[in-house]
């Protein structure tokens, strides 16, 4: 086995799952992905455990959980990214059994007891060490040192938490998808991710690259349209279901509640997890623990109809997310072309039956193991990277803006620029206008967010454009927002008449929000609404009357119209200012109907003699 491998520089893929992790490499004489399996043959679980004498990780570190709850890690990828203060982490502490304290700028710290001293982790550092153990197994497979490899993950992780590769493009991969598609259009591939404790959807387009059309080499470029899902919603809210209506029904039958009993829900938990799986091909199924309680054996059975009724309203909530997904995207679920099935849970029947409905009866494609779609595909991206791997596809990578990206406007209005979700790169040119006479210099303030009023988001830079020519109000210049394929921002603004420009640059290296973050704003937005619709309205009524004072004092500064003016009508104007002016100065008492009102006022008394004079 290992001989095929001698003196090549092997890269492998891993898929670091929140509750299994997987390792599989390509096989170039092959010409396909093999699976590496751990010592039992089987994917490796998720969990790092500390003892008075050793490190374990795996199944090992998995197993005396029981005994050793403090110091048994899991979960950690949860961590990965965000702060301590964050609502899910909160959320999260209160289910663990290890303690989680806050570090340095909140970021969250695992404590645990090793050897007999406190030690503090990070929850990278963690999932480096499961990464360590993934390692180990492919190198004891291979009988070669491993130096590279593709370490997958979601795709709503920032730059910050990323590497290399996104967990739905490589299931993609995984199906050779990329193969299918051999025009500029592109194939809508939508993938759908049920894990032990996450749901991530994805819709992907793989195209063509358009300067490789003509060429033969072709390459493809694989886009994340938009993302959605659920960190916490998976198979372990199924089992908990199971485990709740199994206690319900021992309460009935022996009169004993075991619900204040962690050994005996533990041990109930595990056998519900088996007849979940069973309940995958089976349509029915026995669970049996011998003295689960106070000396009292629980042997019972359950059918897939009872195990799909008291997860019917989980299923349906899977299928919601998905229809948000394809609404981010503005995309139609009969465009798509391929619903690829990833994660343990997507075996479960129900699901694929509401999903393979809910594309209109689509095949799915699910014969790829789907807990090993991942590592497979980041296995095909490992080799490509690595050198000497010649048959494998050719892949480039592009994701999307995780965030709206705008400008502030007159009045603290958000100016949308590149609208969430778009494809990047991407490149937009807005025109800007001058809000007072002879402005020499434009304040551009660059904010990314869902919020109506600019200050509301998160402000990610300013800069000044200066060394615009005298004009009065309302003179254009341009401002263009880039993020290049490295999700670099820059913000640059040209004035072409005299030809003044300045621009600014947003890396990543300071730090930006995390998918947590992300979406706790936009969650945060959607409750915003009304308020900012409110918001809205009353800035777009006070920057209205504002340009009216203008139009106004305008015409009777200007001579020739004055001239033309009736002494009667130069009073009423200028009465109609002072009554503006002291409405707009005292805007936090004006009332938006009273503002309203005033304005149709105006524009009923003074927008003919404006039009005739002016
Ligand atoms: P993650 O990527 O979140 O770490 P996986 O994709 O490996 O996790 O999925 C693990 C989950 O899949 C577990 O909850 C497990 O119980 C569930 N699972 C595995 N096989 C089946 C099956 N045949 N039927 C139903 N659920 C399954
Ligand atoms: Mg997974």
């Amino acid at each position: 086995m290992a001989k095929k491998f001698q003196g090549r520089d092997v890269a492998v893929g891993i898929d670091l799952g929140t509750t299994y992790s997987c390792v599989a490499v390509w096989q170039d004489e092959q010409n396909r992905v093999e699976i590496i399996h751990n010592d039992q043959g089987n994917k490796t679980t998720s969990f790092v455990a500390f003892t008075d004498h050793e490190r374990l990780i795996g199944d090992a570190a998995k197993n005396q959980t029981a005994t050793n709850p403090q110091n048994t890690i899991f979960d950690a990828k949860r961590l990965i990214g965000r702060k301590f203060n964050d609502s899910d982490v909160q959320n999260d502490m209160k289910l663990w059994p290890f303690k989680v304290i806050s570090g340095l700028n909140d970021k969250p710290v695992i404590s645990v007891k090793y050897k007999g001293q406190e030690k503090h982790l990070c929850a990278e550092e963690i999932s480096s060490m499961i990464l360590t153990k993934m390692r180990e197994i492919a190198e004891t497979f291979l009988q070669l040192p491993v130096k590279n490899a593709v370490v997958t993950v979601p795709a709503y992780f920032n730059d910050y938490q990323r590497k290399i590769i996104n967990e739905p493009t490589a299931a993609a991969i995984a199906y050779g998808l990329e193969k299918r598609t051999n025009s500029v259009r592109g194939r809508n591939i939508f993938i759908f991710d049920l894990g032990g404790g996450t749901f991530d959807v994805s819709l992907l387009t793989i195209k063509d690259k358009v300067s490789d059309l003509f060429k033969k080499k072709k390459e493809k470029v694989f886009q994340v349209k938009a993302t959605s899902g659920n960190t916490h919603l998976g198979g372990e809210d199924f089992d908990n279901r199971m485990v709740n209506y199994f206690a319900e029904e021992f309460k009935k039958k022996n009169k004993v509640d075991i619900t204040g009993n962690p050994r005996a829900l533990r041990r109930l938990r595990t056998a519900c997890e088996r007849a979940k799986r069973t309940l995958s091909f089976a349509v029915v199924t026995t669970i049996e623990v011998d003295s689960l309680f106070e000396g009292i054996d629980f042997f019972t059975t359950i059918t897939r109809t009872k195990f799909e009724e008291i997860n019917m309203d989980l299923f349906n909530e899977c299928l919601k997310i998905v229809e948000s997904c394809l609404t981010d995207a503005k995309m139609d679920k009969s465009a798509i072309h391929d619903v690829v099935l990833v994660g343990g849970s997507s075996r479960i029947p129900k699901v694929q039956q509401l999903l393979q409905e809910f594309f209109a009866g689509k095949d799915l494609c699910k014969n790829i193991n789907p807990d090993e779609a991942v590592a497979i595909g980041a296995a095909v991206q490992a080799a490509l990277l690595s050198e000497g791997f010649k048959k494998v596809p050719n892949v480039v990578l592009q994701d999307v803006a995780p965030f709206s990206l705008g400008i502030d406007s007159l009045g603290d209005i958000m100016t949308v620029v590149i609208s969430r979700n778009t494809s990047i790169p991407v490149k937009k040119t807005i025109k800007r206008a001058t809000i007072r006479d002879n402005q020499a210099t434009a304040n551009i303030k660059v904010y990314e967010g869902e919020r109506a009023r600019a200050s509301d988001n998160n402000l990610l830079g300013s800069f000044a454009l200066s060394g615009l020519p005298s004009a009065p109000r309302s003179h254009l210049f341009e401002v263009c927002y880039a993020i290049d394929e490295n999700g670099i921002l820059t913000v640059s603004a040209y004035d072409r008449s005299s030809g003044s420009m300045n621009e600014i640059t947003i890396t990543n290296n300071k730090e930006r929000l995390s998918s947590q973050e992300i979406e706790e704003m936009i969650r945060e937005a959607e409750g915003y609404r009304f308020k900012d619709e409110k918001f809205l309205r009353k800035a777009n009524v006070m920057n209205a009357l504002d340009e009216w004072v203008y139009k106004l004092r305008n015409a009777v500064k200007n001579k020739d119209v004055k001239l033309k003016l009736s002494s009667q009508v130069t009073d009423k104007i200028i009465s109609a200012i002072t009554k503006t002016t002291n409405l707009l100065d005292d805007n936090q008492q004006s009332e938006i109907d009273v503002l309203e009102n005033h304005l149709k006022e105006l524009e009923s008394v003074f927008q003919h003699i404006i039009r005739k004079f002016v």
